[in-house]
């Protein structure tokens, strides 16, 4: 039996390592929507695109192609750019574009027809409530905006990013925050029936393991 399963949740927070893990061990995709809107925000970046032009972006977007592999690779208009798309100006701008009605309209459409079978692990901030409204299993992933930025700053310590300043980046995942479940459309918000998992003092495997049980339960029970 396989089913569906939605993991939303603030920046930072684990999802997409999460949502790997998960993926590995029960051999079904991952898809990390986040990922698309990056895509989106690097492209505009790169088009001197003004990031509030709705019309602008949706026009680039009828000739943007994206693509997932199932490694984690993500490529945008055949270019792979899995590491550009992680930079911290990044970040900011997709959450700038994410707000615009007519920019998640197109992405919730490809997102929906790449789900379109069962087996699949996505991650975002509207997965529960608008991507995969009826996924068999809805994880809320959160955790403090201090554990969060700490995890970024070590990551950060660890891929040798020079300009790294915890302060910095607990600055700018709160300013994401706050714009995300702000923002007038589908903003990031619990689903009614999603399960909280606050992953502020667990480890990743204490985090795989809880989902892991209650995926199990869930496939059981069907
Ligand atoms: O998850 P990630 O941090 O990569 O997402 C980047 C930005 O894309 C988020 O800050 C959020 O504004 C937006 N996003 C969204 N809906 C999703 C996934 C991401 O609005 N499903």
């Amino acid at each position: 039996m396989r089913i569906n399963i939605a993991i939303d949740g603030p920046s930072a927070a684990g999802k997409s390592t999460i949502a790997k893990r998960l993926a590995t061990q029960l051999n079904y995709v991952h898809l990390d929507t986040g990922a698309m809107y990056r895509c989106t925000a690097l492209k505009a970046l790169k088009s001197n695109i003004k990031l509030d032009d709705e019309a602008a972006v949706c026009e680039m977007l009828k000739t943007t192609d994206i693509k997932m592999t199932s490694d984690g690779q993500i490529f945008l208009d055949g270019e792979d750019v899995t590491k550009e798309i992680r930079n911290d100006d990044v970040s900011m701008a997709a959450s700038d574009v994410s707000k615009l009605e007519k920019v998640r309209e197109d992405l919730v459409k490809r997102q929906q027809e790449m789900a379109k079978d069962k087996g699949f692990i996505m991650d975002g901030r509207d997965i529960g409530t608008v991507v995969l409204k009826d996924a068999e299993v809805k994880i809320f992933l959160t955790a403090s905006v201090e554990a969060r930025a700490l995890r970024r700053y070590k990551q950060n310590q660890e891929l040798g990013i020079l300009d790294n300043d915890l302060e910095k980046i607990k600055e700018d995942i709160a300013q994401r925050d706050y714009q995300d479940t702000h923002r007038e459309h589908s903003p990031s918000r619990q689903a009614e029936d999603a399960i909280k998992v606050d992953t502020s003092d667990l480890t990743i495997d204490e985090v795989v393991d809880t989902i892991m049980k209650i995926v199990s339960e869930r496939i059981g029970s069907k």
